[in-house]
C-alpha cells in the first residue's frame, strides 16, 4: 500500500528543507526524501572533521523537525500519476502525494581536456566533497581551476583540510570579474561571503583569464604531477599533486524530465520552468532551488519557502517574493560574469576521453548526429553515471543537445522494478 503525503519533497538541500519547513508549519503531512544518507544537499554536506556552521545546523534541524517524515538514502527511480517509485538500500515503495516539490539541486559541470582522467584530477565540487569525507590532503599541492564562485568555496575547504592551494585559475577574464565585484554592493550578504572566503584563502593567487589546458602524469604515467595552464602571461607549467577543476553547475533535471515538466534553457542545459510561486507546468508540482537554475543557497532557501507555502495553498508574502527576485538577479549576474569563453570548449582533442565510464574518446563520436546514435554505436553515456557527466559535457561543447530521461532514473534492483507494476 503506497504511503500518501500532503506534500512530498524530493531533495533535502537548502531548497527542500525550507519547503518542508514551510509546508509543515501549515499543518500539512510532509515527507522529505534524498538519495544521500544525510540532509543538507551540496552546500551543507556533512564534514567528518569540522562541525557545520550554526546556520547549516539550524536549517537542517528546522527542515526535518517532527512531524516531517525524513527518508534518507532514498532515490526516485520512476513516477506515475501522483506517485513516485523510490528505492532505498534495502527496499522499494511507492509514495503518493497531493503536492510534490522538486528540489533536486545541481551538479558540477566537468569538461574534458587531455589528462582530466588522471588519478589526482577531480572536479572542484568533487574535491570539496571528498575532502569532507576524509580524502587525505595534508601537505598536498592543489591547483583549483575552472569557473565560478564554487572555486573559492572549494579552495577554502581544501585549505581547511590541510591542502596547499597553489592557485585558483578562473577562466573568466579580469574585466568581467571587476564588473561583477563593482556590483556586489547590491547583495551585501554575498559581498561578506566573498570577503570571508578571500580571507580564508589569503596568499593564494587568484588568476583570471586562466585555463588548465592539460594535466600531466609523472614518469610512471600513473598519477597527476603537473598541469599546463594558459593565462594572459602565456603558457606555464605548475607542478602539483592534485587538480580540482569544475566549470560551474547545472540543474539536476532527471525527475522533472521524467514527470514531463516544461523546461527553459539554462545555457546549453535545461532548468525547470516555474512561475512566481514556484509552480511548474504540471498541476500540484512545484520546483525550487537550483533545479530551476543555478542561484545559490539563499535563493534556494527563499524558493523553497515559497514552494512549501504554495504547495499548501497558502498565500505567499509579497516580501518573500521580492527577496527571491533579488536573489535571482544575483544569480543572473553570476551567470553573465562566469559565462564560459570559447577556449574552454576547445580543450579536448580527438584522443581525449569524453565518457570515462565506457572509455569513449571525442574522436569516436565523429559522424554521429545525436546522442542516441552515438550511444548505440559507442556506448557513450551507458556506464555507471548514465550520461550525467559526458552528456552534459557534450551538450556544453555544442555536440549533442541533452535529451529527456527514461525510467529508471538510477540503476535499480530487479525487485524495485517488480514494484513498478504495483502502484497502489
Ligand atoms: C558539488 C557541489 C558543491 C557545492 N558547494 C557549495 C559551497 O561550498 N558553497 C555554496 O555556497 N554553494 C555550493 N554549491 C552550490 C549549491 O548547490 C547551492 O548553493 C545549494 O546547495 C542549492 O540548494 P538546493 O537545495 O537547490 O540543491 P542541493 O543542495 O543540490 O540539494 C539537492 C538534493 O537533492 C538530492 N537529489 C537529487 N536528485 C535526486 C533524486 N532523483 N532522488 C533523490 N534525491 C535526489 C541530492 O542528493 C541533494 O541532496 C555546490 C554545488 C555542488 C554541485
Amino acid at each position: 500500500m503506497a504511503e500518501r503525503y500532503d506534500v512530498l519533497v524530493a531533495g533535502a538541500g537548502p531548497a527542500g528543507l525550507a519547503a518542508a519547513q514551510a509546508a509543515a508549519a501549515q499543518g500539512a503531512r510532509v515527507a522529505v526524501l534524498d538519495a544521500q544518507p544525510r540532509a543538507g544537499g551540496q552546500v551543507w554536506r556533512h564534514d567528518i572533521r569540522h562541525a557545520p556552521s550554526s546556520r547549516a545546523a539550524r536549517s537542517i534541524r528546522a527542515g526535518l523537525e517532527r512531524p516531517i517524515a525524513w527518508m534518507p538514502g532514498t532515490s526516485v527511480v520512476a513516477a506515475e500519476g501522483d506517485a513516485l517509485l523510490v528505492q532505498t538500500p534495502n527496499a522499494a515503495q511507492w509514495l503518493r502525494y497531493r503536492s510534490l516539490v522538486i528540489a533536486t539541486g545541481a551538479r558540477e559541470l566537468l569538461l574534458p581536456f587531455p589528462g582530466w582522467t588522471l588519478p589526482g584530477a577531480v572536479g572542484a565540487g568533487g574535491a570539496q566533497a571528498l575532502a569532507k569525507q576524509g580524502w587525505p590532503l595534508a601537505g598536498k599541492r592543489v591547483v583549483v581551476a575552472g569557473s565560478g564562485p564554487l572555486l573559492l568555496a572549494a579552495g577554502a575547504t581544501l585549505r581547511k583540510h590541510g591542502a596547499i592551494v597553489l592557485a585558483i585559475c578562473e577562466q573568466a577574464e579580469a574585466a568581467a570579474l571587476r564588473g561583477f565585484a563593482a556590483g556586489l554592493w547590491r547583495w551585501p550578504g554575498k559581498l561578506l561571503q566573498a570577503a570571508q572566503l578571500r580571507l580564508q584563502l589569503a596568499g593564494v593567487p587568484y588568476r583570471a583569464g586562466t585555463v588548465v589546458r592539460r594535466a600531466l602524469p609523472g614518469p610512471n604515467g600513473d598519477a597527476l604531477r603537473a598541469v599546463e595552464i594558459e593565462s594572459p602571461r602565456g603558457p606555464e607549467k605548475l607542478a602539483c599533486d592534485r587538480l580540482a577543476v569544475g566549470y560551474g553547475l547545472l540543474p539536476n533535471m532527471e525527475l522533472a524530465h521524467l514527470l514531463g515538466c516544461a523546461t527553459r534553457s539554462h545555457g546549453a542545459h535545461a532548468a525547470v520552468q516555474v512561475d512566481a510561486r514556484q509552480r511548474t507546468s504540471l498541476d500540484r508540482v512545484y520546483a525550487a532551488g537550483e533545479a530551476c537554475g543555478i542561484g545559490g543557497v539563499d535563493c534556494a532557501r527563499l524558493e523553497g519557502s515559497i514552494a512549501g507555502l504554495a504547495a499548501t495553498d497558502t498565500e505567499v508574502p509579497v516580501n518573500l517574493l521580492r527577496q527571491r527576485d533579488h536573489a535571482r538577479a544575483f544569480a543572473a549576474s553570476v551567470q553573465r560574469t562566469f559565462d564560459l569563453r570559447p577556449p574552454v570548449r576547445a580543450l579536448a582533442d580527438a584522443d581525449t576521453l569524453v565518457c570515462r565510464c565506457e572509455d569513449v574518446t571525442l574522436g569516436m563520436l565523429a559522424g554521429h548526429a545525436d546522442f542516441r546514435g552515438a550511444k548505440l554505436a559507442t556506448r557513450c553515456g551507458m556506464g555507471a553515471c548514465q550520461g550525467r557527466i559526458c552528456g552534459a559535457a557534450l551538450a556544453e561543447l555544442g555536440r549533442f543537445p541533452q535529451a529527456g530521461c527514461r525510467p529508471p532514473l538510477f540503476p535499480a534492483r530487479l525487485s524495485t522494478l517488480a514494484h513498478s507494476e504495483s502502484n497502489a
